[in-house]
């Protein structure tokens, strides 16, 4: 199998199920109590945490561990109930749909901009905001892709995501500046500081602090930075030469996405029969977003990006990961003009 859908899960790390089979065993106990197995949790807890603090730039007692980023996105909207709330065109679901039911028009004021898109990789600009007005980045997608810096960004809420960089899935970040408004999503416990209630989930938090280990240890975002981003823009150049039709949806130029998503269109082509045709040669893409797939209607994001529903329809997301190779971009090439070129020929959008 040749996977290129990152961006949507990364295979989980050896290094990451090692950890969490450890912890099955040696950190079952409750991370809340106070007896000595519920203090080694909590430990442990503690060192995933201070990691996390180093990798981003922040105080420990500003990370809340979530069940993901869905809950950790729906935690900074839920705090600002009532509040004039806006948002890029590009936010994930997760926040589009739940600013829609918190926005009001009171001060003070939210802006969620996520700093990289999950479908095109855009990297988007991030608002100055003023007096009375806070500022969230869903960096879901940068974590490991590029050094993150909360202080730097000039954030006042980040959220984060441990399955994305081959950590567990069910195990999030929101980090919440000192000082500014947070309500909690999840009541009825003293956990993380009353922040957010709920058993810890220990080994997963593990496993998270072993990705962050890994992340740090090889320095992903510089192995991103260069050899991913040479596999993505050989994969770029060669569908827009060798296939007729084809354009770019994320823009490719340095410092415009991440350096490991792609987003194709194939004018008069499906992009999910090429997804189920790549599939049947065992290479997995998405189309859109993951997370929208099974939803007729064209990606948000998409439309946002070209305006255009044919487009759209036709798009295609690679996003890839330190494990691929140059011969996972040749085999994409040796089947993708082919799939690309049958749908076109039964096609009835000329
Ligand atoms: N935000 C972004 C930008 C994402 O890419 C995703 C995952 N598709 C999420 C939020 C949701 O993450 P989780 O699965 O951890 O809830």
């Amino acid at each position: 199998m040749i996977y290129l859908d990152y961006a949507a899960t990364a295979p989980v790390l050896p290094e990451v199920a090692r950890a969490m089979n450890e912890a099955y065993g040696r950190y079952f106990a409750n991370a809340s109590a106070l007896h000595t197995p519920g203090h080694l949790a909590m430990n442990e807890i503690e060192r995933t945490r201070g990691l996390l603090a180093e990798l981003i730039n922040c105080e420990p007692e500003e990370i809340i561990f979530t069940s993901g980023a869905s809950e950790s996105n729906n935690a900074v909207m839920h705090t600002f109930e009532g509040c004039e709330i806006e948002t890029s065109p590009y936010e994930h679901h997760s926040i589009i749909e739940v600013a829609e039911i918190y926005r009001g028009n009171k001060r003070p004021k939210l802006y969620s901009y996520m700093l990289a898109n999950n479908e095109l990789g855009e990297i988007l600009e991030l608002p100055c905001v003023g007096e009375d007005e806070y500022l969230h980045s869903d960096l879901t997608q940068v974590l490991g892709k590029m050094p993150i810096d909360v202080k730097a960004l000039g954030l006042d809420y980040a959220t984060l995501s441990a399955h994305k960089i081959g950590g567990p899935v069910g195990v999030g970040v929101l980090y919440v500046r000192k000082g500014v408004p947070f309500r909690p999503l999840i009541v009825g416990g003293n956990q993380e500081k009353r922040r957010r209630g709920g058993t810890y989930n220990t080994a997963g938090i593990i496993g998270f602090g072993a990705a962050l280990k890994y992340m740090k240890d090889k320095k992903t975002w510089e192995i991103y930075d260069t050899y991913v981003r040479n596999l993505r823009d050989v994969l770029a150049r060669r569908i827009l030469a060798e296939i007729p039709g084809s354009s770019l949806n994320t823009d490719i130029v340095l410092g415009k996405s991440l350096p490991n998503i792609l987003n194709v269109s194939f004018r008069a082509a499906e992009g999910e029969s090429i997804q189920l045709y790549l599939d049947a040669e065992g290479i997995i893409v998405s189309t859109g977003s993951a997370c929208a797939s099974g939803d007729a209607k064209p990606s948000h994001v998409l439309m946002a990006k070209t305006g255009d529903a044919e487009v759209a329809h036709s798009s295609i997301r690679f996003s890839f990961g330190i494990d691929n190779t140059i011969e996972d971009v040749e085999r994409v090439m040796e089947v993708l003009p082919g799939i690309v070129k049958r749908l076109q020929e039964i096609s009835t959008i000329s």
